[in-house]
């Protein structure tokens, strides 16, 4: 009975804000689930519920799977906006539950927060949880990578359904052996492309075996410590690939899986990590392979996220960076353009950011390819130009502006291709100078 209550207040409280135009974000979810931290359990789901979650491409993965599902004709229930801890998930339910707490849909897909994996799906049912990525990030409020992971690891250690994992990942694909009772572990890989280097360029974790701690050898990095890795010890990293993407072709934006030609709409390694996981999750609930190409070739993200705009004529990609990895792969992308273009770096150190901004020493600004000037702005502008002079970028083409709209104004006082990064609370002011 408390449980109707508590949804029927819930779905009162949604109406007024609907009608205030607000869509609320996790408020809903805060309070039911201050009043009961067990609603989960009230909930009956008849349709699959699939989980993503990573350290990045959690959003991209989790809208690119709901989109491909939705263009198969599913109904789907999903956090696109982002709301990604429990609170965030159970607003979402609590839009779309009947009040006795049915949920109408052919599939729930959610992008869940690392930490946030053991707490909801101990009370929920989970049908494929696909894992995409660890790196550090935010470690302020997450405490450490590690930590995360064994607390994943123990929640899986009793979990029998599909589990996705990046078998490149060696902070990922450990967690194939936390049940060696489920037989659903299914792996993904990404063959050696272009630009993958025999050293490791940037700053990344996992360079030990989990199992016996001995040093991993790399045949090659990807990009951080995504790669071809093995224990020379104790064997891991040798696992049966179920999805293996082949013929990366970055610049005609296409690859292969199962000698289906994909054509997307990225092009980075990154992103076809990402997208190699939709189709192995897609492959799993056997949706038309036709299907998910066709909605392969038109799925893009307008939120930041690698957005490709033209701002008064002039190209322009837009990409959030959270953390050394994010900034790493826009850098990467960055380089592997060669035509001359200028960059804008927005960081700010705001409490959702992480107040500690030190993380900006472990991205690589070495050998930008063809930048002839970069602009920074934020709360931390000075910061993130100091770290670029030091990587021995020529100071007089940085120019910091703590002023975003001044630094927009001046970036596009050229019309040389733009650049732009930004992290998590700088994003949507940065798009918003820009008038996206
Ligand atoms: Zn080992």
């Amino acid at each position: 009975m408390r449980n109707f209550f508590i949804i029927l207040i819930m779905k009162i409280l949604h109406l007024i804000l609907k009608i205030c135009g607000k869509n609320g974000g996790n408020f809903l979810g805060k309070i039911a689930y201050k009043w009961n931290p067990n609603i989960f359990k009230y909930f009956k789901v008849n349709s699959p519920v699939i989980a993503v979650t990573a350290t990045n491409g959690k959003t991209m993965t989790n809208n690119a799977i709901g989109y491909v599902l939705k263009t198969a004709g599913k109904k789907v229930l999903s956090n696109q906006e982002g709301n990604n801890m429990e609170t965030g998930i159970l607003s979402t339910i609590l839009k779309h539950c009947t009040l006795t707490g049915k949920i109408k849909a052919d599939f729930l897909v959610f992008e869940v927060d690392e930490g946030y994996i053991p707490v909801i799906f101990k009370d929920f049912p989970l049908n494929t949880l696909v894992v995409l990525d660890f790196f550090r990030d935010q470690l302020d409020r997450n405490g450490e990578v590690e930590t995360l992971i064994l607390k994943i690891n123990e929640f899986l250690k009793t979990y029998k359904n599909n589990l996705i994992l990046n078998a490149d990942d060696p902070n990922v694909a450990r967690l194939g052996k936390a049940n060696p009772d489920n037989k659903n572990v299914y792996y993904f890989s990404v063959e050696k492309y272009k630009y993958a280097s025999i050293e490791q360029k940037e700053a990344g974790e996992g360079k030990f075996c989990p199992f016996c701690k001995t040093k991993l050898e790399y045949d090659y990095y990807q990009y951080s410590h995504i790669g071809k890795f093995k224990c020379p010890n104790c064997g891991y990293g040798n696992n049966e690939i179920y999805k293996l993407a082949t013929d990366v072709n970055l610049n005609n934006r296409t690859f292969k899986i199962d000698d289906i030609t994909y054509k997307i709409r990225f092009n980075s390694i990154y992103n076809i990590y990402n997208l190699t996981a939709v189709i192995a999750c897609c492959n799993l609930y056997n949706i038309d392979t036709k299907i998910i190409k066709e909605a392969l070739s038109k799925f893009v993200l307008n939120n930041g996220r690698l957005e490709e705009v033209k701002i008064n004529d002039v190209p322009t990609i837009i990409n959030l960076a959270k953390n050394p990895t994010g900034s790493n792969v826009s850098l990467r992308i960055l380089n592997e353009d060669d035509e001359e273009k200028e960059l804008l770096f927005v960081l700010n150190d705001n409490l959702a950011d992480g107040l500690d901004v030190s993380w900006i020493w472990d991205i690589n600004f070495d050998n930008l390819n063809n930048v002839t000037r970069i602009i920074t702005s934020g709360t931390r502008a000075y910061d993130i130009a100091i770290r670029i002079k030091t990587s021995g970028f020529d100071s007089n083409k940085i120019e910091p502006y703590l002023n975003l709209s001044e630094a927009v104004e001046n970036l596009y006082k050229t019309n040389t291709k733009k650049y732009i990064i930004a992290n998590y609370t700088a994003l949507q002011p940065t798009r918003k100078e820009l008038k996206l």
